[in-house]
This record gives C-alpha cells, sequence and structure tokens, in this order.
C-alpha cells in the first residue's frame, strides 16, 4: 500500500483533472488509451509520438508538430495536413503522432483508412441507419484523418462520395488530414475525366492543396528499414 495522495486523496482526480501523482497518471494513461480505440487509431500506430519517430522524418515532423501545437488557429480556418509520398515514407506514422498528440490535449479525432471507408459506406447504403452512415461520421467529425488515399481505383462513384465529405469538411471548417500515395495531378486527372468541366476538376484539387498544409515524405522506404 502506497501513501495517501496529499492532492486527490488517491483518487486520480483534483479540480483541474487527472492529479500528477501515480493513480492520477494511471487514469489518465487509461483514458488516453480509450480514446484511441473510439477514434479508430489502429493497435500499430497507438504508441507513434513525435518523440519516437524514424529520423528520415525529421523534417516533415517538424512541420507535423508545427500544426498540432497551432491546431486551435488551423481550426478557425479549417486547415488540415495533406502527407504526400511513396508508400512505406511513414506518412501514416507522422499522421497519427498529430493525431495522439491532439488526443492528449482532448480533441475529438477519427481515423480511416480510405478502402476501408468505401466497403463501409457501400455496404451501409443498403441499410437505412442514417446514424450508422460511415459518410455522415466522417462529415461530422472534428479532425479527420483519410489514410492511404489512392491506393484504390478513383472511381465515379468513389469520387463523387470523396467530394461529398471534403465539400461538406471544407463548408464546416473541419479540418482533415490525408496521406496520399498518388500525386495531385492524377487526383487532377481523374476528376477531369469524370467531371470533364476544368473548374470544378481544379475546385476539388485546390480543395486539396489550399485548405491543406502539404508535406512531402521522402528518403528510403521505412518498411526495409524497420524490425518488426
Ligand atoms: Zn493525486
Amino acid at each position: 500500500m502506497g501513501e495517501v495522495c496529499k492532492k486527490c486523496g488517491s483518487t486520480g482526480w483534483d479540480d483541474s483533472g487527472f492529479c500528477s501523482c501515480e493513480v492520477g497518471k494511471r487514469y489518465a494513461a487509461e483514458r488516453f488509451r480509450e480514446r484511441q480505440i473510439e477514434a479508430g487509431i489502429p493497435p500499430r500506430h497507438r504508441g507513434v509520438r513525435f518523440d519516437n519517430l524514424h529520423e528520415q522524418l525529421n523534417q516533415p515532423a517538424e512541420a507535423a508538430r508545427g500544426f498540432a501545437n497551432a491546431y486551435q488557429e488551423h481550426k478557425k480556418t479549417g486547415t488540415g495536413l495533406l502527407l504526400s509520398g511513396p508508400v512505406g515514407r511513414g506518412k501514416t506514422w507522422l499522421a497519427c503522432a498529430v493525431l495522439n498528440e491532439l488526443i492528449a490535449a482532448g480533441i475529438t479525432v477519427r481515423f480511416i483508412n480510405v478502402n476501408d471507408f468505401f466497403t463501409d459506406y457501400h455496404a451501409s447504403l443498403k441499410m437505412e441507419r442514417r446514424y450508422a452512415d460511415p459518410l455522415f461520421k466522417a462529415q461530422g467529425v472534428e479532425l479527420l484523418l483519410m489514410d492511404d488515399l489512392g491506393k484504390e481505383n478513383l472511381s465515379e462513384a468513389k469520387l463523387k462520395t470523396l467530394y461529398a465529405l471534403l465539400n461538406h469538411r471544407y463548408d464546416n471548417l473541419r479540418p482533415t488530414i490525408i496521406t496520399a500515395n498518388l500525386p495531385l495531378k492524377d487526383v487532377y486527372v481523374a476528376l477531369y475525366r469524370l467531371l470533364g468541366e476544368d473548374t470544378t476538376a481544379e475546385a476539388i484539387t485546390s480543395r486539396l492543396t489550399q485548405c491543406n498544409k502539404v508535406l512531402y515524405c521522402r528518403g528510403k522506404d521505412l518498411r526495409t528499414i524497420r524490425k518488426g
């Protein structure tokens, strides 16, 4: 039996929230883990923080940390992040470092894998429960991470759904973080083929770039140098 905490009586709580004692720290860590699960952070990425990223990510990490620190400012304009680069360059690690930082700060976030999102969304169209609609949920969350854009084929239906999601979030000043394997010009070409008119394709592409800070992840394929 340890000593009773003078600040919180070992309840783990004081007036300002979790106490700084061992009991308080344990409760804070448990609450953090619960909020990560609610946010859909995959188990592999729950331990990712800015201080344990691979050194190859130092440069984009500095900018990403700057984004997390200034989040309340970015929220006013709905500014998000677009992390671009080839597969295996640590885009998801970096995005999750931002999310985990913001979860710790009490922000409500949601992680979605773009491919899984489309699968769930098209399955939900067969049901008539709007509250369970993945699009509805992704539109409404304060900060959304869309991981792995460009891995799947951008069919007409998917592009329309993507546009509905991004446009809704844009109009409501909700920041979105996107990790993308495909160059933006490919998005533009796909949109142009689909929509036919230059201005709409341009509008969506500029929506992706103008309301997001663009960070590039370059270098070696980290999957070949990271163990496990
Ligand atoms: Zn205490």
